[in-house]
């Protein structure tokens, strides 16, 4: 017999269907302060780092479903599906135009293309890499932390965190 995913049965906070799912946690707290760091400065040019810096006021959790999780993942995969072959298309197309046109003002439509064909290249690397590697608590915690911000926005905490999010910034010093 194969077991369900997780036999916990509950309200999912996302699609509001009872199914089979888990709790999952998250994190909610404030902004307190910002602190600017000039990182270089020239005649001219200069370039400002803003650190925000967050207090965190509690752990909560909520339940999702198993389906929930796979369509979140499902969706990055469709997203990869979409982006990455219309990003060679583009890369090709300008590719061409450039070596076929020469001196022509048509070159600007080659350049237009390419810069659109490597944004989209490199949105659709992210994408990739959400399907692949995004682990499923993780998943779980964005989506619980997005279903539940308006919530808690409405309670006073301006800003909630996944469990990863909180570990990427203690070591940044952010928390
Ligand atoms: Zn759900």
């Amino acid at each position: 017999m194969k077991l369900p995913d997780q036999l916990t049965s509950a309200l999912c906070v996302k699609c509001q269907v009872p199914s089979s799912g888990q709790t999952y946690p998250f994190f909610f707290g404030n902004k307190i302060g910002q602190s600017d760091r000039h990182l270089f400065a020239m005649p001219g040019q200069q370039r400002i780092e803003i650190t925000t810096t967050y207090s965190i006021r509690g752990q909560d959790g909520a339940f999702v479903c198993n389906s929930c999780v796979r369509s979140y993942k499902r969706r990055h995969w469709l997203a990869f599906l979409i982006f990455f072959p219309a990003s060679i298309v583009l890369l090709v197309f300008a590719y061409f135009v450039w070596n076929r046109t020469g001196e022509s003002p048509i070159r600007i439509v080659s350049l237009v293309a390419g810069l659109l064909g490597g944004v989209g290249f490199f949105v659709a690397v992210g994408e990739s890499l959400k399907y692949f590697f995004e682990e499923r608590g993780e998943v779980g915690s964005i989506i619980a932390r997005d279903s539940l911000y308006d919530d808690f926005s409405a309670n006073g905490f301006d800003s909630l965190f996944t469990p990863r999010e909180i570990r990427h910034m203690k070591k940044k010093g952010k928390v």
